[in-house]
């Protein structure tokens, strides 16, 4: 399938949702050939450059999707970067360039229980992954934010735990996510895992869920969706190396079957969520 040209969409309103969370809501004409049922799917928001010989691209999920609306969900971070500059300041009549979308990487819903970790960044694609699981899903949701006040209220669900950590600094690197992913009961039968972060924080999760857990490619999609210190294009480049040597170290790898670490039957832990702070 050819890919769609790239569409001028229209700021039809913009709203601090939380300190570090903005959110824009695009449509006007172009978002006639936008194509229905699009949530939680990336799109590339277009800055061209005088004098440079591409445009800077950056990549956004898909929050909710409306009749001739969509909303995009940006995290304000300090370091400055074009994408976030512009949602900083949008305001209704501002104009965008808007690729894709691209296609979705949605959970596998007929698991027996669920795993989806993320920072402020996959927010956006874990709410859309959350919505589309059973009522009764079983499973964990462990979310890494700037603020306290950054915690969306999300509607409850009996069996899925949202466990939230404060991380204040994100310029910063931490293995908080992986510890706390580590430190969860491990429910029985099949887990799919949804995962999305920053980069280091991604390659040490990858490495526990395929190396410790055993998850095999069905069960696991994991990516990273920034990199601290690297612009996209940089994080980009880091992604392909970070991908190909992944590829060489699978290809020697003896084909073991390491067997993953027992833990007790179901826990029902503690229903309410509980932000822990990270120094
Ligand atoms: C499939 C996919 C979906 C994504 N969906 C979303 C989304 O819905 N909402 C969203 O906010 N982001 C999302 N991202 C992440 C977003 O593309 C990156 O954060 C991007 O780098 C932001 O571009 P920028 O122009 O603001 O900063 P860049 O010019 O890319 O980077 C400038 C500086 O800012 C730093 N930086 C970039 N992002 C962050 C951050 N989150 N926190 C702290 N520092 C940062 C960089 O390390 C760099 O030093 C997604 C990424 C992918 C791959």
């Amino acid at each position: 399938m050819s890919k769609p040209a790239p569409r001028t969409l229209e700021v039809i309103r913009s709203c601090q949702l939380s300190p570090h969370m903005r959110r824009v809501t695009l449509g006007g004409e172009g978002i006639a050939s936008f194509p229905a049922d699009q949530e939680s799917a990336y799109i590339k928001l277009i800055f061209p450059r005088p004098n440079a010989a591409r445009p800077l691209m950056r990549t956004y999920t898909v929050r909710h999707q409306r009749e001739r609306e969509i909303d995009v969900d940006f995290v304000i971070h300090e370091a400055a970067g074009p994408a976030s500059a512009w949602a900083r300041t949008a305001q209704k009549g501002d104009q965008i360039l808007v690729g894709g979308p691209g296609p979705k990487n949605i959970i596998d819903t007929g698991a027996d229980w669920f795993l989806m970790v993320g920072d402020m960044t996959a927010l956006p694609a874990i709410s859309v992954n959350m919505a589309l699981l059973p009522q009764d899903a079983r499973g964990y949701v462990v979310i890494e934010v700037l603020d306290e006040r950054d915690i969306p209220t999300l509607a409850p669900r009996e069996n899925l735990e949202v466990h939230w950590l404060i991380k204040p600094h994100a310029d910063s690197s931490s293995d908080a996510l992986l510890n706390y992913v580590a430190s969860l009961t491990w429910l029985p039968g099949k887990v799919s895992a949804w995962v999305a972060c920053e980069f280091s924080s991604m390659r040490q999760l990858r490495k526990y869920l395929k190396q410790t857990r055993q998850l095999g490619k069905s069960q696991l999609y994991i990516s990273s969706y920034w990199k601290i210190g690297n612009d996209e294009d940089q994080h980009k480049v880091e992604k392909r190396q970070d991908s190909e040597q992944l590829e060489m170290a699978n290809e020697y790898l003896p084909q073991q079957q390491a067997t993953p670490p027992s833990s007790p039957a179901t826990s029902k832990g503690n229903p309410t969520p509980q932000p822990s702070k990270i120094p």
